[in-house]
């Protein structure tokens, strides 16, 4: 605030004499005061009240109601104890003078009065009274700013060792101020055990290097509470003796420090399971390396992967999800602690095992102080085990699996970063294996899982660069030994790969999603292909095309199909698509809508690999099916194994039943020729007529058959 912000100080006068009136008006509003008056005691006081003036002249001499009660009637108003009160009187004798005090004035003036001297004093008494009652304020405001803070002063005299406590203080420490007398040892004996020396310590550095420090620690309050408090320490000097005393504050920090807590348990926590996270599981891996790497251990990271808990999240919802999840990390923690392999390390130190959770449905665990490869392993064998038992969640009885991969240390890797990884490559590779199994990581698994890396970049360039083959294989009239069809097969020629097979390459282009790029591509060139040997004046020949399941479950199939025949100006009664079994074992409306919609294109429909999947034999039935391949695992050991021979039979006469076609293959032998030749099969397809071959060389062979 600037001076002129300030209002007028304001000036009562209280006199029964009007000349006193007059001429306090002239002078003092000369002078820069404001100016109200009362004619006597009562009325001065209402005046006080509502008008609180800065400053009060009151005169003794008064009718009815004399100078001092009016006096003490002002104090007594609230509000009314700190306002400078001058009296004025006639004769200043030694007993008004007394009387004046005793009633409150802060000052004493005789008439006549000198009006100079008159301005002077009151401008002095105002300006001090403001000071006093800004003082007043920001001290009020200071205490109840540290009581808000829940921060005391303190102050320690070393030579009388003398401890002196501000209020706030006592109030931390739930101490009396009246009986309790804080020194040394009192203090220390508040101070939790575990952090006395810390204490101690604090005081001699700040006296040692006559510093100013902070410090904080737990104490233990008068009603037994635990709280945290932050004391910071100033070193009091003086010239001759040098330090002699010591001061600061002491805050409790309770709420900070649990908040802090709060914090950091969210940084460093799994929420669900109350599991460490990967942060701190990275932390206590990187801890455990320094011990081994300083003690010459061992130790194992497992890395575990639930099997089918996305299928337990989709069925039952996240919120069952998040129950299993913590029943596995309940299974776990309790497991290790339990277990022999725990125990038996426990005995050499206090933590041995940590599980954590990264995420999803992923858990790490940490085995230190490992002796031989095998204890992991049992860990591992242990840890399936408990995993695989039934889970109870709201009724729903659930059965659960994992895959475990484990890498060791010092021999998988020298930091934390590529022992979880190969740990996570390890248990990848458990999960090809069949999952519910665990293996250790070996180098093998990185080449792998490098040549993987390699394939599906390049798998991004096969298309543009037109490195992708449509080789085809001839299906022939068993009995006839006519050309019927031709399956095309897709091959990779890739500049960084070499020639590739689907086996190579299919089943990461389904994983990757890249199938969907290279089955359109299909498509496209075996309409290119058939449209040229349309142009060739070739006939007509039925193209089997293979179908992944991802294709057929793309929303764009059929339009994309419609623009391609479109394209090329084709009808689509040449083309055959084989599925798998899976893709009809969805036995959705969708997949049923698709297959009529296809059949209504005038495509046909073939069931691949038949008899190696579900080859439940009623849903043929119930869907608008052509044809069907018996798979050549059948074929193989027609001529040889009765029961092979059985199955053959036994799906040619139910086909015959639903009025299928049937087509066998993988036909190497003249054995199996003859084998289907007696049989109600009627199309053969196999090295024995013909490998698949690209479509120039398909195209002799087709001409010359
Ligand atoms: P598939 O549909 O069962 O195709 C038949 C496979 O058996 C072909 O292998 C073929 O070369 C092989 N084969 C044919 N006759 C004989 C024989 O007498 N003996 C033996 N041992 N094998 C024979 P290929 O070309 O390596 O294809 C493997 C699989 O890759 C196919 O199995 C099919 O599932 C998939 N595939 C091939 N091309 C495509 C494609 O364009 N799209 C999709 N989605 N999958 C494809
Ligand atoms: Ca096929
Ligand atoms: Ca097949």
């Amino acid at each position: 605030m600037n001076e002129s912000e300030i209002a007028l100080p304001l000036v009562l006068v209280i006199d029964d004499d009007q000349t006193i009136h007059l001429w306090a008006k002239r002078h003092l509003r000369v002078a820069g005061f404001e100016v109200i008056f009362a004619d006597n005691g009562l009325a001065g006081i209402d005046v006080f009240k509502r008008h609180s003036p800065d400053i009060v002249l009151v005169d003794i001499e008064m009718p009815e109601m004399d100078g001092f009660t009016t006096c003490s009637g002002i104090r007594n108003v609230p509000g009314g104890q700190n306002t400078p009160l001058l009296m004025v009187t006639g004769t200043a004798d030694a007993e008004r003078i007394e009387k004046s005090y005793l009633a409150g004035a802060t000052d004493f003036i005789v008439k006549p009065i000198n009006w100079q001297v008159l301005i002077h004093r009151l401008r002095f008494m105002v300006k001090a009274s403001r000071v006093f009652l800004q003082l007043e304020k920001s001290e009020s405001r200071l205490s109840k700013a540290q009581q808000m803070a829940r921060l005391g002063h303190w102050e320690f005299k070393i030579a009388d060792n003398k401890l002196y406590w501000s209020d706030e203080i006592y109030k931390i420490f739930e101490r009396n101020s009246h009986s309790f007398i804080p020194d040394q040892s009192s203090f220390l004996n508040m101070v939790h055990a575990a952090d006395r020396l810390h204490v101690e310590e604090g005081f001699e550095k700040a006296i040692k290097n006559n510093t100013g420090i902070t410090i904080e620690y737990r104490i233990t309050t008068g009603t037994g509470r635990q709280r945290f408090v932050g004391q910071q320490i100033e070193v009091v000097e003086n010239q001759i003796k040098g330090v002699v005393a010591l001061t600061g504050t002491i805050q409790d920090i309770t709420e900070r420090k649990d908040h802090e807590n709060q914090v950091r348990h969210l940084a460093y926590y799994d929420v669900v399971t109350g599991l460490p996270n990967r942060t701190s599981f990275l932390e206590l891996l990187s801890k455990a390396l320094e011990l081994a790497k300083r003690n010459e251990r061992s130790f194992a990271v497992l890395f575990l992967d639930l099997d089918g808990f996305k299928g337990v999240n989709d069925t039952y919802g996240h919120h069952v999800g998040d129950l299993m999840l913590k029943e596995i990390s309940g299974r776990l923690t309790e497991g290790l602690r339990r277990s022999d392999v725990a125990s038996r390390y426990l005995y050499h130190q206090n933590y041995i095992v940590d599980v954590a959770r990264l995420g999803g449905d992923e858990f790490t665990i940490l085995l230190n102080e490992l002796t031989q490869p095998e204890d992991a392993a049992i860990a591992a064998r242990n840890i399936l085990k408990w995993i695989a038992e039934p889970i109870l969640l709201e009724n729903h009885k659930v059965f659960s699996g994992a895959s475990i991969g484990i890498a060791l240390f010092p021999q998988d890797g020298q930091d934390g970063e590529t022992l979880l990884k190969n740990a996570d490559v390890a248990m990848y590779h458990a999960k090809k294996m069949g999952k519910g199994n665990f293996q250790f990581f070996h180098d093998f698994m990185n080449v792998k899982a490098r040549k993987r890396m390699e394939l599906e970049n390049c798998m991004h360039q096969a298309v543009s660069n037109n490195e992708l083959h449509l080789y085809y294989q001839p299906v022939i009239n068993v009995v006839s030994g006519e050309l019927i069809g031709a399956e095309a097969l897709m091959r990779w020629d890739s500049p960084q790969l070499g020639f590739l097979y689907p086996a190579d390459f299919i089943p990461l282009a389904e994983e990757s999603g890249m199938i969907l790029k290279f089955g359109e591509w299909a498509m496209h060139e075996v309409c290119r292909h058939y449209k040229d040997w349309q142009k060739e004046g070739m006939g007509y020949l039925s193209i089997a095309i293979n179908l992944s399941s991802l294709q057929f479950n793309q929303i764009s199939l059929i339009p994309m199909l419609k623009e391609i025949l479109d394209e090329y100006q084709l009808d689509p009664s040449f083309l055959v698509f084989e599925l798998t079994e899976t893709i009809i074992m969805a036995d959705s409306e969708k997949m049923l809508g698709t297959l009529l919609e296809l059949k209504k294109m005038g495509i046909r429909l073939s069931i691949d690999d038949f008899g190696t999947g579900y080859s439940s034999l009623s849903y043929l039935k119930r869907f608008p099916l052509d044809s069907l391949k018996i798979d050549r695992s059948f074929i193989k050991d027609l001529s040889t194994n009765s029961e092979d021979a059985a199955i053959v039979n036994a799906i040619l006469a139910l086909a015959t039943a639903l009025n299928l076609h049937v087509i066998a293959e993988g036909v190497e032998t003249d054995l199996q020729k003859q084998f289907l030749q007696n049989t109600s099969c009627q199309a053969v397809q196999g090295y024995l007529f013909a490998k698949p071959m690209p479509m120039t060389e398909f195209q002799e062979y087709w001409q010359s058959s």
